[in-house]
């Protein structure tokens, strides 16, 4: 483990070495440019790593456009949940804690005052100012127990107000995650889902995409082709298993990543996709007719090197383009 002077001196190592990106980009050090920087240096989010790193490797420029987009795309939901969650949890704990030491510092105050009521009690002989000594010892008393009444309803009620701030995050995060239409992950999802899985796992990917599409559109209407969308993101889900992901990545294009299964594996669930989807019966409610079949290409792949989505992607994007262009309705492995 590390000591916090060794985190220490490895974090500024990352700010200085974020400067001197940024200054050698000729780029500004704003708190977004500089989040972006920081976090590629400190490689903590593969993806955001890549996408700078493929900008590096075409040789166009880095600048604070494409700083911004990776900035909204990779971390302003994190800033987010900072700013609805962490920030308003810590403002109230803090005021909490001050309450408490409030109370606390009151409290030693009454017991010294009742100390030194007691001692005087003990050696005093006149009875009106006895009187009036334990009224003042019950008014201490019965001040302390209101004031510890209030500091316990106070913490009641912050305790649920970060339950509720809790509930809030959590449906939040679900609503920019998944897709509406669908259910299945969007590619915000995706990004997240991905940096959850264990590196050292085989993944493999496939990507789907509807055959004809716009034709299925134009004959039959938007609404309709939503519909189609719809059922066929259920039949995917159908036969993945619960720890894959399911992602809508784009209009009617969608990508599966399945863990540990080798490509033969992933290429006949592929093949369940795909032949699911093709004796699908999709009936038009007002006609009451049949739509014509509709079908899928798939291109199947897998990530050897498990460090890389990027590559997996794209060779899985490749494999379906040629799916497409050896007549659709099929699989085909990279
Ligand atoms: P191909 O077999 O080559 O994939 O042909 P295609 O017609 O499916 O491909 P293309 O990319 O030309 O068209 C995709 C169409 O998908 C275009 C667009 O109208 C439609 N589309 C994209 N997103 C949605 C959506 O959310 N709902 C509906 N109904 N249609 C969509
Ligand atoms: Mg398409
Ligand atoms: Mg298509």
């Amino acid at each position: 483990t590390m000591s916090f002077e060794d985190n220490y001196q490895v974090t500024s190592k990352f700010c200085e070495h974020a400067h001197d990106f940024l200054s050698s980009h000729l780029i500004a050090p704003t708190p977004t440019n500089y989040a972006v920087v920081y976090l590629y240096i400190s490689n903590e989010n593969e993806l955001l790593t890549a996408a700078i790193d493929r900008q590096l490797q075409k040789g166009e420029a880095i600048d604070s456009n494409f700083l911004n987009d990776l900035f909204s795309r990779y971390i302003s939901f994190s800033h987010q949940v900072e700013n609805t969650v962490i920030v308003p949890f810590e403002a109230s704990l803090t005021k909490t804690i001050d309450n408490i030491s409030k109370q606390i510092d009151k409290e030693d105050k009454a017991a010294n005052s009742l100390k030194k009521l007691d001692k005087i009690l003990t050696n005093t002989e006149h009875h009106a100012s006895l009187e009036n000594i334990v009224s003042y010892l019950f008014s201490t008393i019965k001040n302390a127990k209101s004031q510890r009444k209030t500091l316990s309803q106070e913490l009641t009620s912050t305790q649920q107000e970060i339950h509720q701030l809790k509930e809030k995050l959590a449906s939040s995060r679900e609503d920019a995650l998944v897709d509406s239409l669908t259910g299945l992950l969007n590619r915000r999802g995706c990004d997240e889902k991905l940096q959850s899985l264990n590196l050292k796992d085989t993944h493999s990917s496939l990507a789907i995409d509807i055959d004809h599409f716009k034709a299925v559109n134009d004959k039959f209407g938007h609404f309709i082709g939503d519909k189609v969308i719809q059922r066929i993101a259920k039949t995917i889900k159908e036969h993945i298993s619960k720890q894959d992901l399911a992602v809508r990545f784009g209009g009617e294009e969608f990508v599966v990543v399945m863990t540990n299964k080798t490509l033969y594996q992933a290429k006949e669930v592929a093949e369940l996709i795909r032949n699911a989807i093709a004796k699908m019966k999709l009936i038009q409610r007002e006609t009451n007719t049949y739509l014509p079949p509709i079908s899928v290409s798939i291109g199947v792949a897998q990530n050897n090197n498990a460090s890389n989505w990027v590559s997996l992607f794209e060779q899985a994007d490749q494999a379906l383009y040629q799916a497409k262009n050896s007549g659709r309705n099929r699989c085909i492995c990279a």
